[in-house]
């Protein structure tokens, strides 16, 4: 756990003050919201249609999954994220080349806060750095905490760059509203056992496959980031990349952080450029591993079966023997212990 130890105490708890920028960043949010779907016609148009869209219940091994036929978001889903196709386009989320009608709000000096003009929830931001810098999660995660404690409505993720991130080029969050990703609320009853405590934070781990997911819950930023670094280091980096492959979904509630972190071992699963009858465009990303799957496609909306979901799930997240092992390097070679049963049965 030597990972554990570069972690210094210079991470300040919340202070009195920052609970009332809070309200403030909350409402501040909530304005800007409406004050685009006034101004902007994209965005109205797509929120609205939002609102109409189709909705339909799996249930993948006992854990439920919505589908959204969510046509929008095909510009996500279908986007071209090789390295000459970034090339050639503008970047969408440098400040120079916003639509001249989109507004922001600043984050910590360094951050934007945006509505999302493709919405899959019903309040849907994108949070870029105003820098052009690549996307990477290491030297952002204690951004990405202190946005789940300002942003106290909503759900905070990230994309890795190839994870989903539609602009792997430029470091960016996004947010939804809480309430709206079934593994919210659903998480605790799917715990399969403790990887690890440090400090006042406790790394668990789910019994979900073929989803593999870990759960951080702390009410320190310093022991949770401790958590996130050991995991970062008990992944595999895959040749060409400058960082383990994951989605990572972050919130605050009740005086803690809960931050679901899901190792991946594939950006999209075969089916996405399958021929014929086989082919669904899926391109797994936070939210989808989240609970919503979401399908641009309509014939796709219709066929998708839980059986496809959890073939996709399976080919995009890390086998069991796999998540088995980052287990192990998590806690420096130790097996997982008899006490996960206790804690399944629970
Ligand atoms: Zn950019």
């Amino acid at each position: 756990m030597q990972a554990i130890h570069k972690w210094n105490a210079s991470n300040k708890q919340p202070t009195k003050n920052q609970s009332v920028t809070r309200t403030n960043m909350n409402q501040t949010i909530n304005n800007l919201l409406t004050s685009q779907l006034d101004t902007w016609e994209m965005a109205h148009d797509n929120y609205a249609a939002l609102s109409q869209v189709q909705i339909k219940e799996l249930d993948v091994n006992g854990i439920p999954y919505k589908v959204q036929f969510n046509p929008a978001r095909i510009v996500s889903s279908g986007a071209k994220v090789d390295t000459q196709s970034i090339k050639r386009r503008k970047c969408f989320l440098c400040p120079a080349n916003l639509p001249p009608i989109q507004k922001g709000i600043p984050f910590e000096g360094h951050y934007n806060i945006l509505v999302n003009p493709f919405p899959i929830f019903p309040r849907h931001l994108t949070i870029p750095e105003v820098a052009h810098v690549d996307q990477r999660i290491a030297c952002r995660f204690k951004d990405m905490l202190a946005l789940a404690h300002t942003l106290k409505d909503y759900t905070i993720f990230y994309n890795g760059p190839k994870c989903g991130a539609s602009a792997p080029d430029h470091a960016h969050f996004q947010a939804g509203n809480k309430g709206f990703m079934p593994i919210e609320k659903d998480w605790r009853a799917q715990v399969a056992g403790k990887v690890i405590d440090y400090g006042e934070a406790t790394l668990r781990w789910l019994n979900d496959a073929p989803r593999t997911t870990l759960v951080i819950e702390s009410p320190r930023m310093k022991d949770a980031t401790a958590l996130f670094d050991a995991i970062y280091h008990s992944l595999e980096i895959k040749p060409g990349d400058d960082e383990p492959m994951m989605n990572v979904l972050a919130w605050y509630e009740d005086g803690k952080w809960i931050v679901c972190v899901f190792p991946r071992d594939k950006h999209r699963p075969a089916c996405y450029t399958a021929e014929g009858d086989a082919n669904l465009l899926s391109s797994p990303a936070s939210v989808d591993l989240g609970g919503v799957f979401i399908t641009p496609v309509e014939k796709d909306f219709l066929k998708i079966t839980a059986t496809d979901v959890a073939r996709i799930l399976s080919e995009v997240c890390l086998s069991a023997e796999e998540f088995r092992k980052v287990r192990e390097r998590i806690r420096g070679g130790r097996k997982d212990s008899e006490n996960d049963l206790d804690l399944k049965s629970n």
